[in-house]
């Protein structure tokens, strides 16, 4: 049994080892795709719905694997991911853009300061929404992208609450 398995949660370490984390290169080079599907499930959209074929899968059950160099960061497979897996970085703006795929209530609003939570989901710092994609939640889940102050944030937060919202 893998320790994830144990715990419950992922580490970056683990995400590491798996190739998983993009380098501080290509994020300073505009948004990049990462993905946190660590099991062997039958699912595959995102591999499928990529437009530069960045996500590799040798079968349907393999996990994901992004190619950094060709991810143009569309955000297409966030979209269509059913396990709110997949996260976009950027390091190549003045503040450093974390997008998180959000499926709760409240939806923040663009300008909004929110916290930002780790995968245990631990209050870990803030951020500022300055991007909202499908905000109306019909048919996939939010995008909510935020700015951050410390660029540490975009590999330790991985949800978000809405400023004033009880734990
Ligand atoms: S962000 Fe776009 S280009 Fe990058 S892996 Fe996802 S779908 Fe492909
Ligand atoms: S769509 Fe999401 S859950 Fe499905 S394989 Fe891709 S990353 Fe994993």
């Amino acid at each position: 049994m893998e320790e994830y398995e144990k715990k419950g949660t992922i580490t970056i370490d683990y995400l590491r080892e798996l190739g998983n984390i993009p380098s501080e290169e290509r994020m300073k080079k505009g948004p990049v795709a990462m993905t946190e599907c660590v099991q062997d499930i039958p699912c595959n959209p995102c591999a499928e719905v990529c437009p530069t074929k960045s996500i590799h899968m040798d079968n349907i059950n393999d996990r994901p694997k992004v190619d950094f160099n060709t991810c143009i960061g569309c955000t297409l497979c966030m979209q269509v991911c059913p396990g709110l897996a997949i996260f976009m970085l950027d390091k190549s703006k003045e503040k450093p853009r974390l997008t998180i795929p959000y499926e709760m209530l409240p939806m923040p609003e663009r300008g909004d300061t929110v916290r930002l939570l780790d995968r245990e989901g631990k209050d870990i710092g803030e951020g500022r929404v300055i991007a909202l994609l499908f905000p109306d939640k019909k048919y996939r889940s939010a995008l909510v992208t935020v700015e951050v102050d410390d660029e540490n944030l975009l590999l330790e937060a991985r949800n978000l609450r809405v400023a004033g919202v009880k734990e």
